[in-house]
């Protein structure tokens, strides 16, 4: 079954890519990364070098992808996107680093999903830009070396701590994202609403804002939805109560959690006395994987400060309680 607010991408999220901002200037939020990049892009662009690779890392949906077509927008040259999982081989890679062209963006996508052997060969070609292959087998192996041309590679993963160290660092420029703000969301599900071109009071665009985890993808999706409740209850400027109804409908709660999420704090406090419990209990008891409860549930819930990861394991904390409507337990350890 879909969640409807996980910030993993979909089909039904194809339409997103008309969402896209496609410069720098009209990218919202991130402000800090996105002044740096700036200055990074235009130091390159004065020096006639490529850009040095960058590595984005944050939870699905906060607009790693977009914000890599965005530099090679940015720096006038071209963008080729695949991800970790798809390059099997060393010859995968091989073959889509002498296609690039110079100064070329190649975006890796889940690049800790690379195998060890492709993350071999990308260690040389990041470094100078050559490609170090053998020939052959046996006796009759030969080593060659390949010029490539010079680029950027830019990789999306969503925890830092997932890839390994040699890897991290051939990046130089390593990027963390942040969730928006809700005031930042405000403006993204505006601009959302005049491109889809449904007319909303910006308090609407408030309610969704606030009810979308902090995500761009969220927000995005949300906004669709929201859409075709008002549209077939003829609703012709959507304000906040209407946003609100159809999102009350959508089981996205006031403070934009959704039933995944509470089942997540309620299993916690309910079965394991508010923790400290581990992630794989926890994802056995929601038949969820592992990946989806540490990238997508867990981040929001935190910085939302529902919830505490310590190195015994995860906890609910006294707004957790508060939140599920439950006293917090007195502490009757010693
Ligand atoms: P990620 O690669 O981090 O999973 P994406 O770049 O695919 O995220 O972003 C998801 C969607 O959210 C994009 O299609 C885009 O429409 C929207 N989005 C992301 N960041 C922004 C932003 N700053 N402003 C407007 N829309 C955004």
């Amino acid at each position: 079954e879909e969640r409807l607010i996980s910030a993993e991408f979909s089909e039904g999220d194809g339409a997103e890519k008309s969402l896209r901002p496609l410069s720098l200037a009209e990218f919202i939020g991130q402000r800090q990364l996105r002044e740096n990049l700036h200055i990074f892009i235009e130091a390159a662009k004065q020096r006639g070098d490529a850009l040095d690779h960058v590595l984005f890392f944050g939870p699905p949906g906060l607009g790693k992808t977009t914000l890599s077509q965005v530099v090679a927008r940015e720096l006038g040259v071209g963008f080729r996107a695949t991800s970790g999982p798809v390059i099997a081989k060393a010859g995968d890679l091989a073959a889509i680093l002498t296609n690039l062209q110079p100064y070329d963006v190649l975006f890796i996508d889940e690049i800790h999903r690379l195998s060890p052997i492709v993350e071999e060969i990308l260690y040389p070609a990041m470094e100078d830009f050559k490609l170090d292959l053998i020939i052959g087998e046996g006796p009759a192996a030969r080593s060659v070396q390949i010029d490539l041309p010079p680029f950027t590679l830019i990789g999306a993963t969503t925890r830092s701590g997932l890839i390994s160290t040699p890897l991290r660092e051939r990046f130089g420029i390593p990027l963390r994202l942040q969730f928006y703000e809700p005031e930042e969301l405000q403006q993204i599900v505006a601009r959302g609403a005049r491109i889809l071109e449904m007319p909303m009071t910006d308090e609407g665009a408030l309610e969704i804002a606030r009810r979308s985890r902090g995500t761009p993808r969220v927000s995005g999706r949300l906004l669709r939805r929201v859409r075709d409740f008002s549209s077939v209850a003829g609703v012709e400027l959507i304000e906040a109560r209407d946003a609100d109804v159809a999102l009350k409908r959508l089981d996205v709660d006031e403070a934009g959690l959704d039933a995944m999420d509470r089942k997540y704090l309620r299993i916690i406090a309910d079965n394991y006395g508010g923790g400290p419990v581990g992630a794989e209990t926890l994802a056995a008891a929601l038949s969820e994987q592992r990946d989806v409860i540490e990238d997508v549930i867990e981040p929001y819930l935190i910085q939302q400060g529902l919830l505490q990861r310590t190195p015994r394991g995860r906890m609910l904390t006294s707004s957790g309680y508060r939140y599920l409507g439950l006293s917090e337990p007195r502490d009757v350890s010693l």
